[in-house]
C-alpha cells in the first residue's frame, strides 16, 4: 500500500484508472500533455461523460490522494509505479497502431528515472511493443536506475468505466523474461490489485506478447460476434426473416449467450474498428496475414451496416434525400457514452447529408464532440427538437431515453411519421399502431 502511482494519459482510460486507483486508497498523480484536460481533472471537472466518474474523482480530489500535472519532472519524482494510459489511435491512411504517443511517453520518463520503479503499459499496443519498450526503457534510463517494464492491457468498457475498473472479470500483466524482475512486477501488481483479488478476480500472469494478444483478441472475438450477427440480418433482410427473434433463439443456447449478440448499425468507437485493423497489420507483418483474413470480412460487414442504413432511410423518402429533412437520434458510438471516434450514427448523418438532406442530431451527452467532428451537420437540444419537421427519424444510438420515447409525442412534430430503427430499440407494433411506418436493420 505504500506505492506512490502515476497515471500518465488521463484521457477515457486514464481519467478512470487514475480516479480509481486513488479510491483504493493509493497516492495518485495524473499528468497529460494537455494542459486544459489538466486543469479541469485538477478543479474536479471531468472531461469526458462518464456515469459515476466525476463524484469518484472530486471525492479522492478532496481527500487529498488524486493530483493533476503536466511535469515529467514531477511524475518521476513523485511515483514508483508509472501506468501508461496515452492513446493508440490508427495511423492516418494505414491500419496499423500510431505508437509515437508512446514511444514519447517513454522517451520523456525514461531518463527521469533514478531509481527503482515499475512501468506499467496499459494502452492497447500490437504484439512485439513491450518488448520493444524494455529495450528502449533500459536504454533511456539513467545508470542509477531500475525501472522494470510490465504490460498490464486495460478492459474497461465506456459507459460501466468505473465498476469495471473497481471490479473487473480479470486482471492480465504482461511480465520480463529475467524471472527476478518478473517476480517483482507481478508482486508489485498484486498490491496494486489486492482488493480486487480478495474479491475473487482472476489473476493471469503471462509473458509480454501474451498479455499484449489478449486485449487484441478479446477486441477481434467481440467484434466478430457482433458482425455475425449483422451478416445474419442482411440474409433476413433477403429472407424476410426477423433477426430479433433469431438472435434471441440463438442466445439461449449457452454455448452461443447473447451478449452482443443485438444486431443492429454494428460497433464504432476508440477501440474496435482501430484494434482489429492494427491486429491485421501485425499479423501481416509477423507473416501470419492469413490468420486473421476473416478480421478483414468482420470489418467490412460492419461497414456496410452504416450503408444499408442510409440506403434504408432513402427508400422511405422515395429514392432521394435531396431537399429533405432528416431527424437523427444519437451521436455517440454507443450509449451512456459522450464518444464519438468512429461513430457510426455520425458517419451516417454525415454521410444522409451529403446526399442533399438537412440533418439534424440530437443527443443526451455527445453534441459537443459531435459539433467539434462535423462542423456541417445541425444539431437539436432534444429529440423532439432534432425531429421537427423531419420526413424521417434515424435512432442510431440507443440511449435509454431514445427506447422510452413516446410515439404520438414524436408524430406530433415530424412531417412525415417514418422511423428506421437502427438499433432494434424500439417496439414496432407500439410505433405502427401510432401510425408510423417503421423500417429496422434486419426485420421485415
Ligand atoms: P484518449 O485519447 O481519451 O486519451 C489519451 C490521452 O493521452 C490524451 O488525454 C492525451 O492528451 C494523452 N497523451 C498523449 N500523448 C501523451 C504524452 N506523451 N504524455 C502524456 N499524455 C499524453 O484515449 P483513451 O480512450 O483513454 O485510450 C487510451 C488507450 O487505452 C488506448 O490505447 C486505447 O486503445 C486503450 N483502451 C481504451 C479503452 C476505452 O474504453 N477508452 C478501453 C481499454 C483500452
Amino acid at each position: 500500500m505504500a506505492h506512490r502511482l502515476t497515471v500518465i494519459g488521463t484521457g477515457y482510460l486514464g481519467a478512470t484508472h487514475a480516479a480509481c486507483m486513488a479510491d483504493l486508497g493509493f497516492e495518485v498523480l495524473g499528468l497529460d500533455v494537455d494542459k486544459d484536460k489538466v486543469d479541469r481533472l485538477q478543479a474536479g471537472d471531468l472531461p469526458v461523460y462518464e456515469p459515476g466518474l466525476e463524484a469518484v474523482l472530486q471525492r479522492n480530489l478532496e481527500a487529498g490522494r488524486l493530483r493533476f500535472t503536466t511535469s515529467y519532472d514531477e511524475a518521476a519524482d513523485f511515483g514508483d509505479v508509472h501506468f501508461i494510459c496515452v492513446g493508440t489511435p490508427q495511423k492516418q491512411g494505414e491500419y496499423a497502431a500510431d505508437l509515437s504517443y508512446v514511444d514519447e511517453t517513454i522517451g520523456a520518463l525514461a531518463p527521469r528515472l533514478d531509481r527503482r520503479c515499475l512501468v506499467v503499459g496499459k494502452s492497447t499496443v500490437p504484439v512485439g511493443t513491450a518488448r520493444h519498450l524494455a529495450e528502449r526503457l533500459a536504454r533511456l534510463a539513467p545508470a542509477d536506475g531500475d525501472a522494470v517494464l510490465a504490460w498490464n492491457p486495460e478492459f474497461l468498457r465506456e459507459g460501466f468505466a468505473v465498476q469495471d475498473t473497481m471490479h473487473p472479470d480479470r486482471i492480465v500483466i504482461g511480465v520480463p523474461d529475467d524471472p527476478d524482475d518478473a517476480a517483482w512486477a507481478e508482486q508489485v501488481l498484486r498490491e496494486v490489485y489486492a482488493p480486487m483479488i480478495a474479491e475473487g478476480c482472476p489473476f493471469v500472469v503471462a509473458d509480454y506478447p501474451t498479455a499484449e494478444l489478449v486485449k487484441v483478441s478479446a477486441n477481434a472475438f467481440l467484434a466478430t460476434k457482433i458482425s455475425f450477427i449483422n451478416a445474419m440480418a442482411e440474409v433476413c433482410e433477403a429472407a424476410h426473416a426477423d433477426v430479433t427473434k433469431l438472435s434471441e433463439a440463438l442466445s439461449y443456447d449457452d454455448r452461443i449467450g447473447g451478449k452482443f449478440l443485438g444486431p443492429g448499425l454494428g460497433f464504432g468507437g476508440g477501440c474496435l474498428p482501430k484494434d482489429i485493423r492494427a491486429f491485421m497489420a501485425r499479423a501481416g507483418e509477423l507473416g501470419v496475414d492469413q490468420a486473421l483474413s476473416f478480421l478483414r470480412e468482420v470489418d467490412a460487414i460492419n461497414q456496410r451496416r452504416r450503408i444499408r442504413m442510409v440506403d434504408l432511410a432513402r427508400e422511405l423518402l422515395g429514392g432521394s434525400f435531396i431537399g429533405r429533412t432528416v431527424g437523427v437520434l444519437g451521436a455517440a458510438f454507443k450509449p451512456n457514452s459522450d464518444d464519438v471516434r468512429d461513430s457510426p450514427a455520425l458517419d451516417v448523418a454525415a454521410n444522409i447529408r451529403s446526399q442533399g438532406a438537412r440533418v439534424t442530431v440530437y443527443d443526451p451527452q455527445a453534441l459537443e464532440n459531435a459539433r467539434r467532428a462535423h462542423p456541417n451537420l445541425d444539431y437539436g437540444s432534444s429529440a423532439l427538437d432534432a425531429a421537427r419537421d423531419a420526413h424521417v427519424v434515424l435512432l442510431l444510438t440507443e440511449w435509454a431515453e431514445f427506447r422510452d420515447m413516446d410515439p404520438d409525442a414524436l408524430g406530433a412534430v415530424v412531417a412525415e411519421k417514418n422511423i428506421v430503427d437502427g438499433r432494434n430499440a424500439l417496439d414496432p407494433e407500439r410505433w405502427r399502431t401510432a401510425g408510423w411506418t417503421y423500417r429496422a436493420l434486419g426485420r421485415p
